[in-house]
């Protein structure tokens, strides 16, 4: 049963424009989506525009019957093009409407006469606005056909295009601007016309006092989506929708990046930003006409229109700093010049960018040294063609040296307030550093950074940076209210990465409840976790022996547990290897392994039964006496380190750690004097290692040393192994870690293989609870105040780590609030966690510190005299 008509629309009733891209107009799947969404929103009261492009392909297929100069051949193109829509008409069952007619018979006439009579790019464009002239009257009959009165509108009626100085004819004709400001007399007149109108993205009319006046000109590659912000912006629409192919924008391209996450909300600038450095979804023009008016704009998914999708709109301070996306664009073309003693020359740049205006080219990123002035082309601005390139290098070439680098790609992090967010950057920074960067520019509105690269190393290195932006806490993927769901989430195969980490207090809540309801601070460790990490190395079968590097967490039922689970121990003091002593079976493997230690600490080490490791020339040159026919284990540093923070990072010069690889000679002298025998190779580069390939070559560099020593039985590659802390980051593949180390072991079998991860056993498996004690709000930022600080958890404080808070009282309200978790302790560092996205708490609310079991308690402080936070075991 057809539902009643709704009641008539007032004169003054709000407008809607909604507009459909290229595959959202192909089938006929999506004419009826169409149609649901159009009458839906006819019913909610407003009335409603409908831009349409052309069917995906057609405007491709009508640039390449342009770039045809055989008459025969390009009626043939108008043919398969025909075809394409009268395939469409027969799966809606539509005979062919007159409008439609009329447009394919146009066509075929403009493909029969070619460019003679109107000039090229004036032809062009009369031939590639069909593709829109003919979806658009294929959507009225089909619309109309389907109950929904619709009116059918000449956009050229309508949308009228200014000249701008320095437009050249090709960008006049082909990539045109429209004065779009509001026009009462536009809603009027429509109006009184309907309540329902299709008309074309695309394309534009050149003014009446212009020369050519009249003439049928184009919007640029992709810009139905500015068609639709024009007329939002003239009618001053309650909106503008985008109806496309995805949800909406998303932190990077989703077909490159299966990982990028949707991004539910942005400002003006930001969304701006993007859409310029690359991401098609917007075109890059289609946000500077609503900004003024303010007209919201939403990007929604035609085939999937119950996702929530992106809104833009006037800015909004609510969330945290963060990068907002990573985008890329190709085929930049870069001009770089070169002039000696150019600075002294004045008005040397007015010259080189004179040629610029001259060939109607617009520059956009500019990089400047002392004799060289180096600037990027942008192909969405310029419809840049060989020939225009060619024509400005011949003109410069009398000014200064020339050189043209192409293709090169631009790689993008956009982010209000980019420069406060540099620190966190250090990652990804170091990608560059491999690579050839031609060009970096910081835009002076403070929302980018910009990369020029070689095009071809674009497609992998964006998703490798994607990560490393969440890994560094750089994009903010926790904050629930700014970032939706990834890609593959929405889109994938049904098949969920597995989450950061399976929490098991997920499941333990009213138990938690209970001990923080007893005391707080505390710290609570789940021993059925410690077993299921030590399990899972465990599995790692061309390791020979693990030893748990206790100063991680020195809890006596960590250590028996792991010592059940014939794990060693790896101690760096005295203490450490007395606890351990007095706690594990005397069968347990240890190793000493100190750094700086005094020589008493060696002297009492070598009357346990730990494998002694040292670390530089000292001891054997002044002690030498005390490992006089010892067998000992030498730390090398191999030059670099690596890790999650600078302060992890265990290796290279600026590193305490490890004798330098130069002095091993000088090493094996001393140890032949005092009868030391070097029967380990130990080499550790820093913690919070994902990447599984590092530990495969740790292994091969000390294998080929332990070739030049002789008497080396085993091999240490270290610790470091990462946990994952930000949501959506990727856990570290234990069976490629599997696969690469027994690649190198069977390469050097000779050698036992030894490893000593510390954090990977125990951070997931120990929570910190603590109470809220108070709330302040300053300025714009909210603090809340919970009972223990940096006393018990120093991570964040010195390493800037990420710890995941959680409000275990309030785990099922809406994260509504913006906090900074602060604890009572009277440093301005003692902050627990900045920006979280947590629901609005309360006094005496228990909050939970994930991730906390290593490196927490070990770690606390008496600092300002707080009482310590207890620690309980939970064994099941
Ligand atoms: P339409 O034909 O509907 O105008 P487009 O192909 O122009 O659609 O734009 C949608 C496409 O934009 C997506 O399918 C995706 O491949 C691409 N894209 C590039 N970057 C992004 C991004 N950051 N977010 C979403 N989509 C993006
Ligand atoms: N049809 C035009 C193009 O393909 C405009 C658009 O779809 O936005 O570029
Ligand atoms: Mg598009």
């Amino acid at each position: 049963m057809t539902p009643p008509a709704p009641e008539p629309l007032a004169a003054d009733a709000p407008w809607i424009v909604m507009k459909f891209g290229g595959t959202s107009v192909a089938t006929l799947p999506r004419w009826q989506n169409i149609r649901e969404l159009v009458a839906g929103r006819r019913t909610e009261g407003a009335r409603v525009l409908v831009v349409v492009s052309a069917l995906t392909g057609i405007t491709d297929a009508l640039k390449q019957l342009c770039a045809e100069v055989d008459a025969g051949k390009r009626s043939e193109a108008t043919r398969t093009i025909a075809q394409r829509h009268y395939e469409l008409l027969e799966h809606m069952q539509l005979a062919l409407p007159d409008t439609l007619g009329t447009r394919l018979h146009d066509l075929a006439q403009l493909a029969a006469d070619g460019p003679a009579a109107t000039g090229e790019l004036a032809w062009q464009a009369q031939v590639q606005a069909h593709g829109e002239l003919m979806s658009s009257a294929l959507g009225a009959a089909f619309l109309s056909h389907s109950g929904l009165a619709t009116e059918w509108l000449d956009a050229r009626d309508c949308l009228t295009a200014v000249a701008l100085p320095n437009q050249n004819e090709r960008t006049r004709l082909l990539s045109s601007m429209v004065d779009s400001r509001h026009d009462p007399r536009l809603a009027a007149r429509l109006a009184g016309l309907g309540e329902v109108f299709i008309t074309q993205g695309f394309i534009a009319r050149e003014g009446a006092s212009e020369k050519g006046a009249g003439r049928t000109v184009l919007l640029g590659r992709g810009g139905s989506d500015t068609s639709a912000s024009y007329f939002g912006a003239l009618l001053k629409a309650q909106r503008v929708e985008i109806w496309t192919d995805v949800a909406g924008m998303f932190t990077a391209n989703p077909r490159q990046v299966p990982g990028a996450r949707l991004l539910q909300k942005l400002d003006y600038e930001e969304a701006q930003e993007i859409a310029s450095t690359g991401a098609k979804v917007l075109h890059p023009r289609c946000l500077s006409p609503l900004r003024e008016p303010r007209v919201p704009l939403l990007i929604k998914d035609t085939n999937r229109p119950e996702l929530d999708g992106t809104v833009i709109g006037p800015e909004v301070r609510e969330h945290a700093p963060s990068v907002k996306a990573i985008s890329a664009r190709k085929n930049i073309t870069l001009v770089s010049m070169e002039s000696v003693g150019m600075w002294q020359q004045v008005g040397f740049l007015a010259d080189v960018f004179a040629q610029f205006k001259q060939h109607g080219l617009s520059v956009d990123l500019i990089g400047s040294a002392e004799t060289n002035v180096t600037v990027s082309l942008d192909p969405t601005e310029n419809l840049l063609d060989s020939d225009a390139i060619a024509a400005l290098a011949t003109d410069l070439a009398k000014v200064c040296r020339v050189k043209v680098i192409a293709p090169c790609a631009a790689i993008t992090l956009v982010g209000r307030g980019m420069r406060s967010l540099l620190h966190t950057l250090s990652g990804v920074l170091a990608e560059f550093g491999q690579l050839r960067v031609h060009l970096i520019s910081q835009s002076s509105n403070n929302l980018n950074l910009t990369f020029v690269v070689d095009e071809e190393v674009v497609d992998t290195l964006l998703p490798h940076l994607h990560e490393l932006l969440i890994a560094a806490g750089a994009l903010r993927t926790d904050d629930s209210a700014l970032f939706g769901p990834s890609w593959q989430a929405l889109y994938g195969s049904g098949e969920l990465p597995a989450p950061a980490a399976a929490w098991w207090h997920a499941g333990q809540r009213p138990r938690l409840l209970q001990l923080a309801a007893e005391a707080t601070p505390r710290y609570v460790y789940h021993l059925p976790t410690v077993r299921q990490q030590a399990r899972e190395l465990k599995s790692l079968a061309a390791v020979d022996r693990l030893h748990y590097a206790v100063k991680a967490n020195t809890h006596p039922a960590i250590l028996r547990a792991l010592a059940q689970e014939g794990f060693g121990f790896e101690c760096v003091s005295p203490g450490e290897l007395k606890a351990v002593l007095a706690t594990v079976p005397d069968t347990a493997p240890l190793l000493f392994t100190p750094n700086f230690a005094p020589r008493d600490d060696y002297a009492w080490a070598l009357t346990t039964r730990a494998s002694v490791s040292l670390d530089a020339l000292y001891p054997l040159e002044h002690w030498g006496e005390l490992f006089r026919g010892r067998e000992i284990v030498l730390r090398v540093d191999l030059g670099r380190g690596l890790g999650h923070h600078e302060k992890v990072r265990t290796g290279g010069a600026g590193s305490k750690f490890g004798l330098p690889v130069e002095q091993l000679d000088a090493f094996l002298r001393l140890a032949d004097v005092h009868g030391v025998s070097v029967r380990g190779l130990h080499a550790h580069l820093g913690s919070g290692i994902l990447d599984d390939a590092h530990w495969g070559e740790v292994y091969a560099q000390l294998a080929s040393l332990a070739e030049r020593i002789g008497s080396v039985a085993f091999i240490d590659i270290g610790g470091g192994l990462g946990v994952p802390s930000h949501p959506g980051e990727a856990r570290l593949d234990i069976a490629a870690l599997d696969r690469v180390l027994r690649e190198v072991k069977a390469a050097y079998p000779h050698y036992q293989l030894w490893m000593e991860p510390g954090r990977y056993l125990v951070a997931d498996a120990g929570v910190l609870l603590t109470r809220v004690t108070q709330q302040k709000g300053k300025s714009a930022l909210r603090y809340l105040g919970v009972d223990t600080g940096m006393n018990s958890l120093i991570r964040p404080a010195l390493y800037d780590a990420w710890h995941e808070i959680v409000n275990l009282t309030r785990l099922d309200e809406p994260a509504t609030a913006l906090y900074q978790v602060v604890g009572p302790i009277c440093e301005s560092g003692d902050v627990l966690g900045t920006d979280r996205r947590l629901p609005e708490a309360q006094e005496g609310d228990v909050m939970l510190i994930a991730q906390a079991g290593a490196y927490g308690k070990v770690m606390s402080s008496p600092y300002n005299l707080r009482d310590e936070a207890e620690e309980v075991v939970l064994d099941d």
